[in-house]
């Protein structure tokens, strides 16, 4: 996305880091994005890559433990958004590694690696910053047409 778009319309939460809230999270950008009158399917895949980040955040950045997951999502001119999924836990060692699809370090949760692969077919542009011991900040991007673009 291009840095020059103009910031229309934001918003931030934050939540601990319990199952129930990764529910929360899909409904809370839901919401908020239906200001832009999006069509079914695409907010369906939103809220689906979404789900995948806040899911990560929850069950392996703060692994064992309860820590806050921040939510940021931001409507720019034209329809672009851009989703920020953060969490101060555990962080990924190796990041290429981690996006290739099948690969998994909670192979015994039965989780199948996919997760990073879902947030990179639903969205255009997925970016993820990661530190050990810091935390990971993942951001998804794409554009946004309303029902009546559609038509
Ligand atoms: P699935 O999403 O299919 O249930 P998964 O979560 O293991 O399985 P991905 O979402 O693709 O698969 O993530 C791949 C790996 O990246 C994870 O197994 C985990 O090791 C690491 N990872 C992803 N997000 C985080 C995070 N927020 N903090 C720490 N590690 C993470
Ligand atoms: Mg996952």
């Amino acid at each position: 996305m291009k840095r020059s778009k103009q910031l229309i319309n934001e918003m931030k939460l934050t939540f601990p880091s319990l199952s129930e809230n990764e529910r929360f999270a899909r409904i809370a950008v839901s919401g908020f994005l239906s200001q832009l009158d999006p069509c079914v399917d695409e907010l369906s895949d939103i809220k689906t890559a979404v789900s995948e980040g806040v899911t990560n955040a929850i069950v392996h950045g703060y692994r064992g433990r309860i820590g806050n997951v921040l939510l940021q999502v931001k409507i720019f001119e034209g329809g672009y958004i851009s989703i920020k999924i953060q969490d101060k836990g555990c962080g990924i060692e190796n990041i290429e590694k981690a996006r290739e699809p099948l690969f998994t370090t909670a192979p015994e949760d039965d989780r199948a690696g996919l997760g990073f692969s879902i947030m990179e077919s639903f969205m255009e542009n997925v970016k993820v910053r990661s530190q050990k011991d810091k935390g990971t900040t993942v951001i998804l991007e794409r554009r946004v047409r309303s029902r009546k673009q559609l038509l």
